[in-house]
């Protein structure tokens, strides 16, 4: 069991009460430490019936720490600090009690802003065990009504609620499924069905035995698990927070989600699944194996790494071991056969392209396709001052495939039958160190610790339909924290006000998405935490408004804009400034009824800017 730091037994089993609908059934909509793509989720997300204003109970006695109200992210958000030094989080509220509701409107007037996230004093809202304190919503980046519900420690620190207390409210008799695996080589000299792939297989999650025959493996493997964890009565697909992998019954690599920090999740969440499938199919894959560069502390041995060794041609039993918060366990078996690598192979790769190359971490693998039957072509690399001819590695049915180890060397291009590709290499950056970088066409600043590994640089830009593309590093590789880009753009390539560029970036499948920017020294300069590709646009629309409804009890918007975003609002009645609330994710802003002593009369005029300071303005007026 996970550590308790401090908590008796006594307190485990009855400290808090459920917030939500206490003694009865309740059902959960997510688990803490599942996988999300920025972050692991941080707490339990209750359902609420589908609907919002069901009332939240307080876990413990205790104050009113701190109100964050937020358009976006945790949206209305109270904190509670109990006596046993823990700190109960609800999150996506509608609203809160009158007393809380009273404190919140008037510091939001005083500070003429909708966001605050405000620290309280113990003694001003103190709360008694079982007390209302809010009622549940879908404010912030909730996508349907339910309550968010964290427990933290005085540090922060999240804690999986389920292992402090097994609530009653909650059933599960259900053991956590896994509905895929991969294994991913993790050496030059690795084979996955002979192949230095990553592959993945469907399991029958019925069976323990869920393949029909053993995988062919060679030198260092990684498994990785598609898993999910359900409970009673609830077709969610939560997380499975507890892990074990034993290797002909020796157990080589442990996970338990118990507790972590913010920074901690959000720095290392990339590490935890493989990221380039997250990238490319939005599917989260449990590594089970520890990288270099990998800081979680979910792993109470982390000398156990969870790589596997096989350098022999024998038959190996894996057991995978998956154990949910109230202790149900499945048990998946897998046989590996050790298979040293072959030169001829009589399958298919899943290469898409006649020729072309990846990166896998120091590998650079290059494929075409044969010529001649029965023929295996050279291929070259030229790097600096020397050409290399490299024979294939190994033959499918229809590519050779070559494997080149980036440690030995950057090669500046390929030499394919079909010609010279560039590779665009500039050196290997490390992480431990802070590096900056001036080029022709872009600056780069990659501060200390904001990669895993080495990454073997990448940098280039040209022109495509009229437009610049910038091309930073391969976009399969994460980063652990933002690295800053400046942008040298072209003069000619834009209209006219430089302040108004705004960095894209353009996503594996092409898709853009707003990264923003300031002009700095006739440069664009953005922090950004993705390699790959960026464009630059510019944003000369203002935000548009539309009145929903102006009357004496309230007025109501819908504002968008088209591409930087809505960067702030100003509402003046009767040229008083007026409390909007603001739902990010619907674009709506409307007075808060509950607010309005008096009714409004005299001018309406809204002003909503967006991120580069394009504004529009709305003006009218109400009756008396
Ligand atoms: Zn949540």
């Amino acid at each position: 069991m996970p550590i308790l730091f401090g908590f008796s037994d006594q307190t485990k089993v009855n400290y808090y009460v459920f917030p939500i609908q206490p003694g009865q059934a309740n059902y959960l909509a997510g688990t803490m430490g599942e996988l999300r793509s920025t972050h692991f989720h941080g707490g339990l997300d209750i359902k609420t019936n589908q609907r919002e204003g069901l009332p939240v109970y307080a876990a413990a006695e205790g104050y009113v720490s701190r109100i964050r109200i937020h358009p976006r992210g945790y949206g209305n958000t109270l904190y509670l600090t109990h006596p046993n030094g823990t700190v109960t989080v609800y999150a996506h509220l509608q609203k809160f009690t009158k007393e809380i509701q009273q404190y919140i409107h008037k510091e939001m007037t005083i500070e003429k802003c909708y966001e605050i996230d405000h620290y309280v004093e113990k003694q001003l809202l103190p709360i008694k065990r079982g007390a209302i304190i809010a009622y549940s919503g879908n404010s912030g980046s909730s996508t349907g009504p339910h309550l968010h519900f964290e427990v933290r420690d005085a540090d922060e620190n999240v804690l999986n609620p389920l292992f402090l207390q097994q609530f009653n409210e909650i059933k599960d008799h259900i053991a956590p499924v896994v509905t895929k695996l991969a294994i991913t080589p993790q050496s030059i000299w690795s084979r996955v069905d002979d192949q230095f792939q990553r592959k993945e297989w469907t399991l029958n999650s019925a069976s323990s035995y869920p393949l029909a025959r053993p995988i062919e493996v060679y030198g260092d493997i990684g498994l990785e698990l598609l898993t999910f964890d359900r409970q009673d009565g609830t077709r969610n697909r939560n997380g499975t927070p507890i892990i074990k992998v034993f290797v002909d019954g020796n157990l080589e690599f442990h996970q338990e989600i118990d507790r972590f920090s913010f920074a901690e999740s959000k720095e290392n969440i990339r590490m935890f699944y493989h990221y380039p499938t997250q990238k490319k199919y939005a599917k989260r894959f449990n590594k089970l194996y520890i990288e270099d560069g990998n800081e979680l502390s979910f792993y109470p041995d982390k000398s156990k790494k969870g790589i596997i060794k096989i350098e022999d041609d024998k038959l190996h039993n894996i057991k995978i071991e998956l154990t949910d918060a109230y202790k149900n366990t499945r048990n998946v078996y897998l046989k590996l056969q050790g298979k040293p690598p072959i030169k001829k192979i009589y399958q298919k790769p899943s290469f898409t392209k006649s020729q072309g190359y990846e990166l896998h971490q120091n590998v650079l693998l290059m494929y075409q396709k044969k010529s001649v039957v029965g023929q295996s072509d050279t291929v070259w690399i030229k790097e600096k001052y020397r050409r290399l001819g490299l024979l294939p590695e190994y033959q499918t049915a229809t590519h050779d495939v070559y494997l080149w180890d980036l440690r030995t060397g950057l090669p500046d291009s390929i030499l394919f039958r079909q010609g010279a590709v560039p590779t665009h290499f500039q050196f290997p950056v490390k992480p431990n160190y802070p590096y900056s970088l001036y080029h022709q066409v872009m600056d780069l600043a990659i501060p200390k610790d904001a990669l895993y590994d080495t990454l073997y640089l990448q940098l280039y830009a040209n022109t495509e339909n009229g437009q610049e593309v910038f091309s930073i590093g391969d976009p399969l590789i994460p980063l652990r924290k933002p690295i800053t880009i400046s942008f040298k753009p072209k003069a000619n390539m834009y209209l006219v006000d430089p302040n108004k560029l705004v960095a894209m970036y353009v996503s594996y499948w092409g898709k853009k998405k707003y990264v923003g920017g300031t002009w700095h020294n006739n440069r664009l300069v953005v922090e950004t935490r993705e390699l790959g590709q960026y464009t630059l646009e510019e944003d000369i629309l203002p935000p548009t408004i539309q009145a929903i409804r102006i009357l004496k009890s309230g007025v109501k918007f819908k504002i968008r804009d088209n591409l930087s975003g809505i960067g702030g609002f100003n509402l003046y009645i009767n040229g008083k400034w007026t409390l909007l609330q603001y739902d990010k994710k619907s674009g709506i802003i409307w007075t808060n009824n509950d607010d309005a002593n008096i009714p409004f009369a005299g001018t309406v005029e809204l002003v909503v800017y967006d991120n580069v300071n394009n504004f529009n303005r709305y003006i009218n007026t109400i009756q008396k």
